[in-house]
């Protein structure tokens, strides 16, 4: 309950039974991914059910991610393995009729790829594993030399570092899972390979006028995203450093560097940012994290983000739970040592309502022991109070609304509670807040409480600041 940094899991075959979801949230997962690059919708629809029931169990909201494949560049089906070795030739065509002039050829997913590339450019493959240097360059051909040893199988998928690709923001296919997603009501959905804010406002538009309510993460995963960030952090509702494809887009002497960056963007503008990717990769095989990954962990929470991502730790690893013990354990000590992070936020307060919600932090600061509480209707203030990163005290939502609710729980510092307000009756509201509060262990009598709220008073339009013990 003290935990600020939230945890996000995603789910796969070792966590897709009733048991071990409610074992990850039991043991912290605040916000579950689906990752639809690895999941088909009988699988979806299925997990789904147990995410939520599990969730009503436990009385702990937790929030449901669908991360869309979107578009990636391929290479096509090989009849077997190429071991390949610096030296070696390999074709890309873009026809699937054309006709292979070289032993190492294959087909790729991507009709512009010729047009796209310069002489010298480099192609990755497999995250990386295997590297080519475009030496030939024809609108439907490319041929490039190896530079590095490894295997190269079927449908991999490339990286092309700095090359401004133009690929649309969603396929076909994640139209379709789109669909599902907004018919079983998932909470987020993360756009992969943004590059633009409009890819952004297409997918938001798209939700809305299919009746979701689900707001967009945009994954910045390459440097055509990171020309446009502050732009596609403003369209965003929040943003995921996809630390595995910038590893590959950019030089990786850089990704501490962009990942600050970034962070500091979204901070800015007051957006959530989730940290992705190797946060604890050695636990996918071992029941113990590296002292590397426990200092990334550390980094990340002086940084002050939203939330760390568990990607193939959960979902293919051995120690799916243990990965969530050691985040929920390792976040826990870091921010007992440092409470207020390790930067202030310079986030303008643009309106009155960012001021309101600074008044109560500064006063929630002077008290010793004090907790935030909110009331929000639309997650609004709450949102607003998360990213000011307040120092101390932990920030208690309370909203009628149940989406709402889950939403909250990717905001830092934020512990979010479903119940029905008293309309045009605060007093009420604010009894009925403290019982809840109380039978749930969360505060006891005496403790002093900062009240938010602009659901209170809605009947006069007014923001409260409010001063009690509970
Ligand atoms: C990443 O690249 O770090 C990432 C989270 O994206 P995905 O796992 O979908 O490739």
């Amino acid at each position: 309950m003290t935990r600020k940094t939230k945890i996000l899991c995603t789910l796969g075959p070792a966590t897709q039974s009733p048991e071990i979801i409610t074992k990850l949230i039991e043991k912290g997962a605040d916000i579950i991914r689906l990752n639809m690059s690895h999941a088909s919708h009988e699988w979806v629809r299925t997990v789904y059910g147990h995410i939520r029931t599990a969730s009503d169990n436990l009385g702990k909201e937790v929030a449901i991610l669908m991360d869309l494949t979107g578009p990636s560049i391929r290479t096509g089906d090989l009849e077997k393995p190429w071991m390949l070795k610096p030296g070696d030739r390999v074709e890309f065509l873009t026809k699937p009729e054309a006709k292979p002039a070289l032993p190492y050829s294959t087909t790729v997913n991507y009709a512009d790829l010729g047009t796209d590339l310069k002489k010298g450019d480099t192609i990755l493959i497999d995250g990386g594993m295997i590297q080519i240097k475009a030496t030939e360059i024809s609108p439907f051909r490319v041929v490039g030399d190896v530079m590095t040893q490894g295997e190269m199988k079927s449908r991999r998928h490339i990286n092309l570092p700095g090359v401004p690709v133009r690929l649309p923001p969603l396929t076909q296919k994640d139209y379709v899972d789109l669909d599902l997603g907004v018919e079983l009501g998932v909470d987020f959905f993360a756009l992969s390979f943004a590059r633009e804010p409009g890819h952004v406002q297409h997918l938001q538009l798209l939700l809305e006028q299919k009746g979701s309510k689900a707001r967009v993460i945009a994954k910045i995963e390459n440097q055509q995203a990171l020309e446009n960030l502050d732009a596609l952090v403003e369209a965003s509702a929040g943003i995921m450093v996809a630390r595995g494809d910038l590893g590959s887009e950019c030089p990786i002497e850089e990704l501490p560097l962009i990942q600050r960056r970034i962070v500091e963007r979204c901070s800015y503008h007051g957006r959530k940012v989730i940290v992705a990717t190797q946060m604890l990769e050695s636990m996918i095989e071992n029941p113990v994290p590296t002292r590397a990954e426990v200092t990334d962990i550390f980094n990340a929470v002086i940084e002050q983000v939203d939330c760390v991502m568990l990607s193939g730790e959960t979902s293919v690893g051995r120690y799916p739970i243990k990965c969530v013990e050691v985040l929920d354990t390792v976040i826990s000590r870091i921010e007992q040592k440092y409470p207020a992070g390790r930067f202030a936020s310079d986030a303008p307060l643009k309106t009155n309502k960012h001021k309101t919600v600074k008044s109560a932090i500064v006063l929630a600061n002077s008290i010793p022991n004090a907790k935030l509480m909110v009331f929000t209707l639309r997650g609004v203030m709450a949102h607003l109070l998360a990213h000011q990163r307040p120092e101390f005290a932990p920030i208690l939502a309370l909203t009628p609304n149940r989406h709402v609710s889950r939403t909250l729980t990717t905001a830092r510092g934020v512990h979010p509670f479903v119940m029905d307000f008293s309309p045009g009756n605060p007093d009420a509201t604010i009894k009925d807040a403290l019982k809840l509060l109380r039978v749930r262990g969360i505060v006891k009598s005496g403790d002093p409480i900062v009240i938010l709220s602009d659901a209170l008073y809605n009947d006069i339009n007014m923001d409260a600041i409010l001063l009690m013990e509970a």
